[in-house]
């Protein structure tokens, strides 16, 4: 703020009265010569006095000038570089939304993407295209059109072909400054649609899981009542198959319930042994699998730790186990432990037969069986693979399948390995 200092003119009005003695003295006939000259150095002296005060005044004045200008040119310099700030601050903020943004003009020609929506549309430069170059979408040219206020902006959901296929819910509203500017931000609604699905396409298989026992119950259940006289032996027939029926919905129930388990909750992590509790579960597999007829070899060092809730990995071990006997019926069953880098390594290996390529990228699918009715027969549910692929990547590892047709299979599990504290 500036502090405009008052200025105090008194010796001016001596200085004036000076001069007027002067002239006074010039013009006076009277006066005599000594005094005329002290009257006339008198003058002189205030006219001096007088010219000094004007220039003392006005370099006050150009002073104080020259400070307001400081003062204006600093002022502009710091709202220059607030507005800069504030620039900079919004750019931060588009930039690190993970929604694509458009600012458009009036004509729908781009002026500014954030790079979300580069990353997006694949598109390295969008300024100066127009949204159809961008987004290849011709309903995005409504969102521009009918584009509404920043309080009720217009919406509208669209579908984005490339680079992939995708659902955007897309709102824009235009500007209330001028220039106008058209503002254009679409969130990505794939993921949410692809789990909706997923969601709505598990329900129907659930269902249809379900109903395909209980029909063969009730239709079995049914033939028994309306025939009396029926054979001892048919009915006993009958009557066996409705137990394995219900043993297998109860499969399915215990499955559906271990998935949803797996699902719905964090893993509560401990120090496993995996070699031990590998061994627990191969062992007490190890008569079934001799009442098959099968050789069983089992190697695995004395300790190999992993981090992670024991009951859901022994679920994955005796899953990849059952499999291997459900699906072998000759030869042998090879389970390994070992260590590979960082990771502990579970290896169950069949002699059995084996899954042909072109099923095998979708054998960890939810109910995705390659022989249905051999599933059904051996009391499968189409739920083993995707509870282990659930159980193993929420255990931060993998799961991987080599397999040939009628030669056998190999199944791997690759954990994080826990090392011991002070480790390198
Ligand atoms: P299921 O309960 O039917 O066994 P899974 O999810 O465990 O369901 O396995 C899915 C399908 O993968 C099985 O139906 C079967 O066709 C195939 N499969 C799984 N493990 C083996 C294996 N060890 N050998 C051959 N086929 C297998």
């Amino acid at each position: 703020m500036l502090i405009r200092r008052k200025e105090t003119p008194r010796y001016q009005w001596l200085a004036v009265l000076g001069v007027a003695l002067f002239f006074f003295a010039l013009v006076w006939e009277g006066l005599r010569d000594i005094t005329k000259i002290v009257w006339l150095v008198i003058g002189a002296l205030s006219g001096i006095l007088i010219m000094l005060s004007v220039v003392k005044s006005l370099s006050f004045r150009l002073g104080e000038w020259s400070r307001e200008l400081r003062a204006t040119r600093s002022e502009l310099r710091r709202t220059k570089e607030e507005k800069e700030a504030i620039q900079r601050q919004f750019e931060d903020v588009i930039e690190g939304l993970e929604t694509p943004l458009f600012i458009c003009d009036s004509h729908g020609t781009i002026l500014n993407a954030n790079r979300a929506a580069k990353e997006a549309f694949a598109f390295k430069e969008p300024k100066g295209h127009t949204l159809l170059d961008v987004t290849l979408s011709h309903d995005i040219l409504h969102a521009t059109t009918n584009a509404g206020t920043r309080e009720k902006p217009y919406k509208i959901e669209i579908n984005i072909p490339a680079p992939s296929d995708h659902v955007y819910h897309v709102l824009s509203w235009v500007s209330e400054s001028e220039p106008k500017r058209i503002f254009i931000a679409m969130t990505d609604l794939t993921p949410m649609r692809r789990l909706e699905k997923i969601r709505s396409d598990f329900v129907a298989n659930a269902s249809h899981e379900l109903r395909t026992p209980m029909a063969s119950i009730r239709s079995m259940a049914e033939t028994i009542l309306d025939n009396p006289d029926l054979p001892q032996e048919t009915k006993e027939r009958y009557l066996q198959n409705i137990i394995s029926e219900v043993d297998r919905l109860t499969n399915l129930a215990d499955d559906l319930l271990v998935l949803s388990y797996a699902e719905s909750r964090p893993i509560k992590k401990s120090e496993v042994n995996f070699s031990e509790l590998v061994r627990e579960v191969v062992s007490k597999t190890e008569r079934q699998i001799q009442e098959k007829g099968l050789k069983l070899f089992f190697e695995a060092p004395e300790s190999l730790m992993v981090e992670g809730e024991a009951e859901q990995l022994v679920q994955v071990v005796s899953n990849l186990l059952s499999n291997a006997v459900r699906y072998t019926l000759e030869g042998s069953i090879t389970v390994r432990v070992y260590p590979s880098d960082n990771e502990v390594v579970l290896e169950v290996k069949d002699t059995g037969i084996g899954i042909s390529s072109e099923h095998l990228p979708r054998i960890f699918e939810r109910f995705y069986r390659v022989d249905r009715a051999r599933s059904r027969e051996t009391g499968g549910t189409g739920l083993g693979l995707s509870i282990v692929r659930h159980i193993v990547e929420s255990h931060g590892g993998k799961v991987e399948v080599e397999s040939e047709l009628n030669v056998g299979s190999t199944f791997r599990v690759r954990l994080p390995m826990k090392k011991p504290v002070g480790a390198a």
